[in-house]
């Protein structure tokens, strides 16, 4: 191939920040729902999707719902936080953790994470429980658990819910690694109840979608009601309570189902995907690579990067000079606290200095699970020219 042809092929080279696969098993499922006439979210991909990701979680119950959003709002109304009460919530995560505590009335309080993980850092929890406080929401950030031990005797001593927002880490493990799959503990699994997203760059997608997962049966039946409207038991259409259209759909489960047969195969990817990134990247100047502690399997749901003051340039423009090359990235979450919103709403709130560090200073790298070989080569290759 002349030389010419191979520089013009590079440098079109597109690389997404994320790209889904759809499985063999997924199309077939959401095609006999088509067939079957059950599009709404009666039909029984439903249940079949419940029962799958119960038992891949190691849970009593799974409820599916509408978005990893909804999720939560449900789990946290589920075990009665309203109004006046405050749920501690990381400063670096996703706005729908924060926006979940506020649609109930709830106020979120929030604490910084650890420089390595990006996770809430449990020895600062302690400190911001108040009279008030009622729940802790762990959020599991970019597929590395949270240090569950130490953060779930804190809330039993205080008489705390745990809500855990898992919505980034299907199929990561604490306290266990990836060729040991019983004795650890998987994400969502480990609090009061559980939340995880199936948006279409999650690990397992229904385009959009959730579940909340919890071995409590009163927490399930709660969940359960609240996320259909509410009806009475006893008289359908007779309401006590305010309740929510938060329901999945047939079509959305089936997909869901197809895909979770699959995530042995995801997982692999993604760590395939690390070890990758972590071989070709170390070592470069400037670039703090992603660590996963002993205590965690990491499924790496989006590789993250931290671009410190050794680099020649800053993460912003970085990232216009990866986009410049064809490939996608994305930057960290701002801080919480910093949220116009929420300022707006709560006033400044204290300063996190490692979430405020890492929000100017993350990125993440394509990582989807459609990622090739020879994509991944050209960003690893792409970011040391730019490094020079
Ligand atoms: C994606 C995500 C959510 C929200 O999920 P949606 O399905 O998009 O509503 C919540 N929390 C975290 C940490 C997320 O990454």
């Amino acid at each position: 191939m002349p030389a010419l042809q191979v520089i013009m092929y590079t440098s079109l080279m597109k690389v997404p920040v994320n790209e889904p696969v759809i499985t063999k098993a997924a199309k077939k499922y959401v095609v006999d729902a088509l067939e079957s006439g059950w599009v709404s979210s009666a039909g029984p991909y439903i249940g079949k999707f419940e029962a799958a990701f119960a038992e891949y979680l190691g849970v009593k119950h799974a409820a599916c719902v509408s978005s990893g959003t909804a999720a939560l709002h449900v789990a946290l109304l589920s075990i009665g936080i309203g109004e006046g009460d405050e749920v501690i919530v990381p400063d670096f995560t996703m706005i729908a953790s924060v926006f979940a505590i506020l649609y109930t009335g709830a106020t979120p309080v929030f604490v910084d994470v650890e420089p390595d993980t990006y996770n809430i850092n449990v020895a600062l929890i302690e400190k911001k429980i108040t009279r008030k406080t009622k729940a802790i929401m762990p959020v599991h950030i970019y597929g590395h658990s949270v240090d569950m031990d130490p953060l779930i005797v804190l809330a039993q001593k205080h008489g705390l819910a745990v809500i855990e927002d898992a919505a980034e880490a299907h199929g990561a493990i604490y306290k266990g690694s990836s060729t040991v799959t019983t004795g650890g503990k998987k994400c969502g699994a480990m609090g009061d109840i559980g939340c995880f997203s199936f948006y279409g760059n999650k690990i397992i997608t229904t385009g959009e979608g959730g579940m909340v997962v919890t071995d409590n049966d009163a927490l399930a039946e709660r969940v359960r009601s609240l996320k259909d409207l509410a009806h009475s038991p006893e008289r359908r259409f007779w309401h006590k309570e305010v309740g929510y259209n938060y329901r999945m759909t047939n079509l959305q489960a089936a997909l869901g189902l197809g895909q979770l047969e699959s995530i042995g195969e995801f997982l692999k990817h993604k760590e395939w995907m690390a070890a990758e990134y972590g071989k070709r990247l170390s070592g470069i100047a400037g670039i703090q690579l992603p660590v996963t502690k002993p205590y965690a399997h990491n499924v790496h749901w989006m590789y993250s990067i931290l671009i410190d003051d050794d680099f020649p340039m800053t993460r912003d423009a970085l990232r216009v000079a990866l986009k410049e090359k064809g490939i996608d990235t994305r930057d960290f979450f701002p801080s919480s606290a910093s949220q116009p919103v929420i300022r707006d709403l709560l006033g400044k709130g204290g300063t996190f200095p490692v979430s405020e560090h890492i929000a100017d200073r993350g990125l993440y790298l394509p990582s989807g699970l459609a990622l090739t070989q020879e994509q991944l080569e050209y960003v690893c290759d792409s970011l040391k020219k730019i490094h020079g």
